[in-house]
């Protein structure tokens, strides 16, 4: 079998959706799991619907659930006829009546949980993935809808819950196995689970993708397949540089620290699962299926002159110096430095060291306050932000000599406030401040890959 997961931009219409069918066609004798993300801007909208109605902005609330109504109800329109879309016009009829209670629950209340916004979120990934199944079923493939909080078990994490892979699996192999090995093409959602109590959660913005390679991973797929709205994944953003090039094939490692270091294209988290179990993913372009995609395996054969492979940047970083108030060589300093982190349940993307001073980036910033109260007990802190990191990326990076010189060697006339070469040999970032960034990306792409030429079968 194989999972394909189609994303916003893949379900957002009923053109979007005629693509997916043609694809998932081709493809039917490969047993597929259908993984969907919500109509793109769906769950953006069913987030600010729950936050306008905890502003006391009901009127405003009941409205985007209105706009959400008719979004999905003219899809509808353009997909099916007769009872189909009468059947279906009836169900976003009633889920519109769910929402509007929900909206004025939350206006009673005044105040909003993220176990309620998990509950408002879920409806996105529940309303297209049921459009398409019946679609599917028109179009005579023989289509099993699931919901995914049925097999996808959760913590209580609200907004970003974690997966328990060992229910997981069991309730997979219970519930989706026999459809999918009974001829079924199974139809499920991406993004969201329940907890043992049947609650409904997410695992995250941009989630998905994970919820595809979990899917993937537990059921043994011979391919993972992330259809997006790019031609796989590309040498930088396409939106900053117009003509990055895409990249044939790529190891799990560089595809991963792409994801960690904000290339959007995919979840940071999906690799994992695909990893362990050795299966390949491929990231593929539904407005251009027939583009050969992405292919990201464990060890690509590659050629070893091809240092870098990708530049990713994350924008809303924030900086915190931390140096030392103890006395020089006291032990201890750093464990007491990301204990405070950890405490307050906040990631460290990079991290530079000396004896008596650390630096650290953060993009989560809920918990900053905290966490400078407490690091000031026993250091001296100072905090920037509007900082953003930029990560090149590429698995030959650990055997090239004269690394930093190349990679900053088109930006000399710009400040850098922190440079990391990760553990892993295949990242090199740096910190800047964020206005810079869209020209620093664009300067260093245009340097580094000017022979990309050569690389014929790395790049397209
Ligand atoms: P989906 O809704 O299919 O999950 P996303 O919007 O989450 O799609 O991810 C695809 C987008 O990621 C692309 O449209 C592109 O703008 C952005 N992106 C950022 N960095 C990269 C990259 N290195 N390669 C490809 N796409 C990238
Ligand atoms: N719909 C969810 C989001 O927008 C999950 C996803 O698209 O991957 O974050
Ligand atoms: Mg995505």
């Amino acid at each position: 079998m194989i999972v394909m997961k189609f994303g916003g931009t893949s379900v957002e219409d009923a053109s979007a959706i005629r693509n997916l069918t043609e694809i998932v066609k081709k493809q039917v004798t490969r047993k597929p799991v259908i993984v969907v993300s919500a109509c793109a801007g769906i769950t953006n909208q069913l987030l600010q619907t729950a936050t306008l109605a905890s502003h006391g902005k009901k009127e405003e609330a009941l409205n985007n659930v209105v706009a959400i109504e008719s979004r999905h109800k003219k899809i509808v329109k353009d997909l099916v006829d007769g009872d189909t879309q009468k059947f279906l016009n009836r169900h976003f009829a009633q889920i519109a009546e769910e929402l509007t209670a929900l909206v004025n629950g939350v206006a009673v209340l005044g105040e909003l949980t993220p176990r309620s916004l998990d509950t408002f979120a879920a409806y996105g990934e529940l309303m297209s993935s049921f459009i398409i199944h019946h679609y599917l079923e028109s179009q005579k493939i023989k289509s099993f809808w699931v919901d995914a909080r049925s097999f996808m078990k959760t913590d209580e994490h609200f907004t970003k819950a974690a997966v328990q892979f060992d229910s997981t699996e069991q309730k997979l192999k219970e519930i989706v196995l026999p459809k999918v090995n009974n001829g079924y093409v199974v139809m499920t959602q991406g993004f969201i689970g329940s907890s043992s109590h049947g609650i409904t959660t997410t695992i995250g913005r941009g989630g998905s993708d994970y919820s595809a390679a979990i899917i993937g991973a537990l059921l043994d797929a011979d391919d993972i397949q992330i259809w997006t709205d790019v031609d796989g994944i590309l040498t930088s953003d396409p939106s900053v540089v117009k003509d990055a090039k895409k990249i044939k094939v790529m190891s799990f490692n560089e595809a991963a620290e792409l994801a960690y270091f904000g290339a959007r294209v995919l979840h940071p988290e999906t690799i994992l699962p695909a990893v362990r179990k050795n299966i390949p993913v491929h990231v593929l372009n539904s407005k251009n299926p027939t583009s050969t995609g992405t292919m990201i395996v464990a060890k690509p054969k590659i050629d070893k002159r091809c240092v870098v492979k990708s530049i990713a940047y994350k924008e809303g970083i924030t900086l915190i110096g931390i140096v030392s108030t103890r006395m020089f060589l006291a032990h201890g300093f750093l464990e007491n430095v990301f204990d405070v982190f950890h405490k307050y349940e906040t990631v460290v993307h990079t991290v530079a060291t000396s004896e008596v001073s650390v630096t650290v980036t953060v993009d989560n910033v809920k918990n900053l306050s905290n966490i400078v109260r407490e690091l000031k007990h026993f250091s001296t802190v100072t905090v920037t932000d509007k900082k953003a990191i930029v990560c090149i990326v590429g698995d030959n990076l650990r055997n090239s000599p004269g690394l930093a010189v190349k990679m900053l060697s088109p930006i000399t006339d710009v400040n850098i406030n922190m440079i990391s070469q990760g553990a892993s040999e295949i990242n090199f970032s740096f910190v800047i401040d964020e206005e810079h960034v869209d020209d620093v990306v664009m300067r260093l792409h245009k340097q580094l890959f000017a022979n990309a030429g050569e690389f014929q079968e790395i790049f397209e």
